[in-house]
């Protein structure tokens, strides 16, 4: 199994239908230490980015990943929009030109990105953002690529770690982005974007694996 670019589409089409259907959630953790549009950001964000990859279909996945990007730069405000819009236009640079990704050239394609977001972000593991389940994610599918595993092995191992680092936010006191305003009493709640990150992975493993 290799990724090709109606795979990509189809992540992105998952992960559309996944952050309308979490929307509430989402509002809600971010409710708790931010300003409560997470929710409504990615679910905008990303039916733009499905919708627009609809009427004009990309020759390959890195164009998949570059047109995502720019809908979220141009459509999403807020810290999130321009973050995951730096992730995704990141995760074309190491794959341009290849027609079919497999687990190798994912795992590039997710440093490029995870790299992007700590570019633009500043953040550092344990700052309480999406970092914490980006990382621990790639570091998860690089162990299993260097262990030869399949992609879905990969994936699903990857979106577990994922899942683990956002509930690892949760004692964490922020650092970046607004729930840092609020210093200690960030601790307690699970971090939105750590939490948006575990499902667009989730997504991925359920539609490449
Ligand atoms: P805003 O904070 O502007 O309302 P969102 O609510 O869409 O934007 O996104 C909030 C999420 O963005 C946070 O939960 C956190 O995961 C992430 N975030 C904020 N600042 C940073 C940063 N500097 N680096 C990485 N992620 C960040
Ligand atoms: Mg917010």
């Amino acid at each position: 199994m290799a990724v090709a670019t109606g795979d990509a589409v189809r992540w992105v089409e998952l992960s559309a239908e996944v952050m309308v259907a979490e929307r509430e959630h989402l509002t809600k953790l971010d409710s708790a230490i931010g300003d409560a549009d997470h929710g409504a950001n990615m679910s905008r964000g990303f039916q733009a980015a499905a919708e627009k990859l609809s009427t004009a279909p990309p020759a390959e996945p890195a164009a998949v990943f570059k047109s995502v990007g720019m809908t979220l730069l141009s459509k999403v405000g807020g810290a999130g929009g321009p973050l995951y819009g730096s992730f995704f236009m990141k995760l074309a640079e190491p794959v341009g030109g290849i027609e079919e990704l497999g687990p190798e050239q994912w795992a590039a394609a997710l440093r490029a990105g995870v790299d992007g977001v700590r570019a633009r972000g500043k953040a550092d593991p344990g700052d309480k953002t999406m970092v914490d389940a980006l990382l621990p994610a790639l570091e998860a599918l690089e162990a299993a690529v260097a262990e030869g595993a399949s992609l879905r092995d990969a994936l699903e191992r990857s979106a577990a770690a994922a899942e683990q680092g956002a509930r690892a936010t949760v004692p964490l006191v922020a650092r970046k982005g607004r729930a840092s305003y609020l210093g200690e009493r960030s601790a307690g709640h699970q971090d939105p974007g750590a939490t948006s990150s575990h499902l667009l992975l989730k997504a991925a493993a359920e539609a490449w694996g």
